[in-house]
Order: structure tokens, then C-alpha cells, then sequence
């Protein structure tokens, strides 16, 4: 399974915004978009006005980073939210948000997404009772995920929680941190997902 494993920092100063990809270290002044605010590279502080294609490509790669998503991924991911009924560009945010590392994250199992994605991978979750290890394994509402008996003990959920825990849970999730588990109460709506994403920008991007 395919990701970035490069410096993730750079990826936040490319798009000239936090993308918060690693967790406490976006909250702190070590923060290399607040410290270097301008792109990396060369020419990084020479930045031109963007084109309209240029918009609409930073719009989709910031959306791909946030969400770990390489490009083939995020193509599927498109292809099926144009397919689905209803707004494309929600529906895409929609199927983005409901990856069942996204959920850990946002329940606060994991401090970055990044993070979330390992606790998925290294089989610490488990979904209606069985154990599912693929993070882009999508939830449906109802699903109930919990982290698993023997891991709940361990130092690092007992740090991951203490870090989030003052990060609200949105509403469309139902989090039980003593029990270190979560249900899926409905599908996100668009108010209730907070990243600064124009998706609509994305869709016009594909639409070309
Ligand atoms: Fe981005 Fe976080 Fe690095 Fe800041 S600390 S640049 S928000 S990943």
C-alpha cells in the first residue's frame, strides 16, 4: 500500500497552510509554516500568481495530503463521488472523511492521520468486532470501532488520548474514551467537516 514518505513539513510550506499532518508539533511554535512561511526550494520565496489551473491543482493536492491519499487513490475517489447522487465535491470530502483511519483520527485514537493510519495498519483496530487493518476501509453509519482489548493498555493509547484530549469529536461521531471506542452516528455533512478544502475547485479540475 503505497504512500508519501517524505518530509511532510514541506508538503504544509508548498500549499502555503497547516495541513496539520504530524500532530502536537503543528500546535507548537516548532511549526514550519509559522517559523518558514513561504514555499520550500530555491525559488520558494519568488511565488507567482497562481493560474486558474494552478488553483485548482494546489486544491486537489492539498486535499490528497491532508488525507494521505496518493493520486491514483484520490482519482477513484472522485470517479466515485461523481457517480454517487447528490455534490460531487461533498460527496468526495464525504468518502475522504468516512477512511477508517480519518475515523481514528478524528475519534482521537491517533494524533495525526499519519499516526491513525499505523495504529489501522499494525492491527489495533477493530470494526463491529473484527479486526480490520485497511486504512482506507470505508465506515457506514452504525459501525462501532473500538481498539483492541489487549492495545488499549498500552503507554501509547494512553498518550495518544491524553494528547486529544481537549480536540472535539464532530458531531457526526460518537467517541467513548474510556473504552477507547466510537460508533458512526450519521454521514459527515459538509458544516461539519473542518478542513480548508474548496472542493468545488477539485471538481472543476476534473471536469477539464
Ligand atoms: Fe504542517 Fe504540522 Fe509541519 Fe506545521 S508542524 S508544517 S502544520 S506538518
Amino acid at each position: 500500500m503505497a504512500r508519501y514518505i517524505g518530509p511532510v513539513c514541506r508538503l504544509c510550506r508548498r500549499e502555503g497552510q497547516k495541513l496539520y499532518l504530524k500532530g502536537e508539533r503543528c500546535f507548537s511554535p516548532k511549526c514550519a509554516v509559522d517559523r518558514r512561511p513561504y514555499a520550500p526550494g530555491q525559488h520558494g520565496q519568488n511565488r507567482k500568481k497562481l493560474s486558474e489551473y494552478g488553483l485548482q491543482l494546489r486544491e486537489k493536492q492539498k486535499a490528497k495530503r491532508i488525507y494521505g491519499v496518493l493520486e491514483t487513490q484520490f482519482a477513484n475517489y472522485f470517479e466515485e463521488a461523481d457517480r454517487i447522487p447528490g455534490i460531487t465535491g461533498e460527496n468526495l470530502l464525504r468518502l475522504l472523511e468516512l477512511r477508517l483511519d480519518n475515523v481514528i483520527y478524528r475519534l482521537g485514537y491517533g494524533r495525526s492521520r499519519t499516526e491513525a493510519r499505523q495504529v489501522v495498519r499494525h492491527n489495533h483496530v477493530l470494526v463491529n468486532g473484527k479486526r480490520v487493518n485497511i486504512p482506507s476501509y470505508q465506515v457506514k453509519v452504525g459501525d462501532v470501532i473500538e481498539i483492541k482489548e489487549d492495545s488499549k493498555s498500552m503507554q501509547r493509547f494512553k498518550d495518544i488520548v491524553e494528547t486529544t484530549a481537549s480536540r472535539l469529536v464532530p458531531e457526526w461521531l460518537e467517541a467513548d474514551k474510556d473504552n477507547l471506542s466510537g460508533k458512526i452516528v450519521s454521514v459527515p455533512n459538509r458544516d461539519q467537516i473542518d478542513v480548508e478544502i474548496q472542493e468545488t475547485l477539485i471538481v472543476e479540475l476534473y471536469s477539464k
